[in-house]
């Protein structure tokens, strides 16, 4: 009881995914609070107070934006000029890569917790995991979050080992937020709810899983022109794609994307090097910036534990967020930050344990839990029958792994040529979308009429117009790239077109960006200095008067999606010469 361990708390419902809703009455469904323990071998229990230090694990502060600032602005905006892709050259030979195709369609598959998919990473691992507890109720109040963690303190042994040691608990939003708020009355306003003194030792940290999934969908969202044009072309389809599809099906497009884009990569940054067309720059953001971060973030970055690389993606997920107005997301890795920094400024032992191990502060056992838990029930259950399977499958675990019985055969695999052969034809998509981008330059009508002055964009090669947010960061700042001039340096007097055009979208001289600007984007930083100020104090604001936030419905689980997962093709050789030929078209341009 002396290693350390990790706490898992979700909430579970007995939906099973239907064609369509209107099958499901709300009164079928039960809530049940999932408590789940996964304990690290090896790794010593940390202390809540460093007595070195004096100092506990929680920053009295709470959300402090200074603490995140000063960190950011010597660790990370130093390297926010170059795109993800850029900027993952640094950390690359660390960088696990899929090195088969097995591992590569098990990346696909991330958000499908489906614990019939080969385990080969240790993270995966359900080793080491216990139930705590499943009980019915629902997770939707911070008393509900009381009740909950009430299941972890009434147990002997983790009320002793929470009286010297901290439990983390990598969490959804909601979990965060309520979690948050009882620690915060726990402490400060006289505890109204009359709370075990422990419970501050219960540490919510953000979970990666619900970054992931929660970037991937805004990233589709936001972008569904350019997703939607894709799957027509590279499924040779008439009827649009889903405007919510399910998460493997985003993963698929967001890999297509990516995996497309790498091949004609080179050709297409040189040909634009100095272009300022708002177009041209959207696009280089999606395909070279957010689209391989929010690919990566969860089984490249996080799972590696790669300590600055998590650090720097998990900062630009929030910065998209942040630009996107994603509700709670633009918030809640500004706690993590805070949290974190806090513990390494004042040299807690949590900064070394999660510097070295990150990997193991991960929300997937509860998820791969209850895909156990979902395979192995039906939609009529009662919530008897539901605990009655939940104890069988916590028993049936004698060796540690769930029990495999599956109900569904797989249906999720593409084999390798299909795959490759798909990424190829978005190559060719993608080629051909750029020469009509490059035949459109300077022809993105801005349309100022609407209301709030709030500009639109009418992209003219993907017909459609877009919000500012939608475009790179720098469309978001006070100062936006300048349509008649090379340099958004203000005041610069030189006309020479020649230099560099950064990630944000703004493009300066070389002499103004690093000479003048020190190599920093000053305008951007300055707007994201601002979101991190506003949003941390909104954050803790809402903590602090325990305000029952209006919380989305999460309904990511809702299938709307009635397209196959696997769409068949057919391989076509001919791909290859179409590629080639496309590209030398492009390269003439
Ligand atoms: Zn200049
Ligand atoms: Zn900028």
């Amino acid at each position: 009881m002396n290693d350390l361990m990790v706490l898992n708390v979700d909430d579970y419902h007995n939906i099973h995914s239907k064609r369509r809703a209107d099958n499901t009455t709300i009164s079928e469904v039960h809530h049940f609070r999932t408590i789940l323990l996964k304990a690290a071998p090896g790794i010593p229990a940390l202390p809540f107070m460093n007595l070195h230090t004096g100092k506990d694990i929680i920053n009295p502060n709470g959300i402090d934006s200074d603490i995140i600032i000063e960190n950011v602005q010597h660790s990370i905006f130093p390297h926010l000029w170059l795109t993800y892709n850029e900027r993952k050259l640094a950390f690359a030979r660390e960088l696990p890569e899929a090195s088969n195709h097995d591992e590569h369609m098990e990346m696909l598959l991330i958000h499908c917790y489906d614990n019939r998919l080969i385990q080969r990473r240790a993270d995966r691992s359900m080793n080491n995991t216990k139930l705590v507890n499943l009980v019915e109720g629902s997770l939707r109040s911070t008393e509900d979050y009381i009740k909950a963690l009430k299941n972890v303190l009434d147990v002997p042994e983790l009320k002793s080992y929470l009286e010297q040691h901290i439990l983390a608990a990598p969490m959804d939003y909601p979990g965060q937020f309520y979690v948050r708020c009882a620690i915060s009355s726990c402490l400060n306003s006289g505890n109204r709810f009359e709370l075990s003194p422990l419970l501050p030792h219960i540490v919510p940290m953000i979970g990666p899983l619900h970054v992931s999934l929660n970037a991937h969908e805004i990233v589709f969202m936001f972008n569904y022109a350019f997703f939607n044009k894709l799957y027509c072309e590279v499924y040779m389809k008439k009827r649009p794609l889903p405007k919510k599809p399910k998460p493997y099906r985003i993963n698929l497009l967001l890999e297509l994307a990516v995996g497309g884009w790498n091949m004609i990569r080179v050709a297409v940054i040189n040909k634009f090097r100095e272009c300022k067309d708002i177009e041209v720059r959207y696009l280089l953001d999606l395909l070279d910036n957010i689209s391989p971060l929010v690919l990566d973030f969860y089984p490249v970055i996080f799972r590696s534990g790669h300590w600055p690389a998590y650090m720097d993606a998990l900062f630009r997920a929030w910065a998209l967020f942040f630009r996107y107005g994603r509700k709670h997301y633009n918030k809640l890795p500004l706690a993590f930050f805070s949290d974190v920094f806090y513990w390494f400024n004042t040299q807690h032992p949590m900064a070394q344990v999660i510097e070295q191990n990150l990997h193991l502060f991960n929300d997937y056992y509860v998820e791969n839990f209850h895909s156990s838990l979902h395979l192995q029930t039906h939609a009529s259950n009662s919530p008897d029958q539901i605990i009655r399977q939940v104890k069988n499958i916590d028993q049936s675990r004698g060796n540690n792994t769930f029990k495999e019985t599956f109900s569904e055969p797989h249906n999720i695999v593409y084999m390798e040529n299909e795959l490759e052969f798909m990424k190829k034809r978005t190559a060719t998509f993608l080629l051909k979308l750029f020469i009509e981008v490059h035949n459109n330059r300077g022809k993105t009508v801005i349309d100022t009429s609407g209301r709030y002055n709030q500009p639109k964009y009418k992209l003219p090669s993907l017909e459609t117009v877009v919000d500012a947010k939608v475009l790179p960061l720098a469309w978001n700042t006070n100062f936006p790239p300048k349509a008649d001039k090379y340099c958004d340096q203000e005041g610069c007097e030189s006309s020479h077109t020649f230099g560099c055009n950064l990630a944000c979208g703004h493009s300066y001289h070389y002499e103004c960006f690093f000479i003048d600007l020190s190599g920093q984007c000053h305008y951007c930083h300055n707007y994201l200095t601002e979101g991190i100020v506003n949003n941390s104090r909104i954050f803790q604001n809402s903590i602090s008067c325990l305000r029952e936030l209006v919380l989305e419905e999460d309904d990511t689980e809702v299938n709307v999606d009635e397209g196959d997962d696997n769409e068949r093709i057919t391989l076509d050789t001919s791909i290859n010469i179409t590629l080639s030929n496309l590209l030398s078209s492009f390269n003439d341009l």
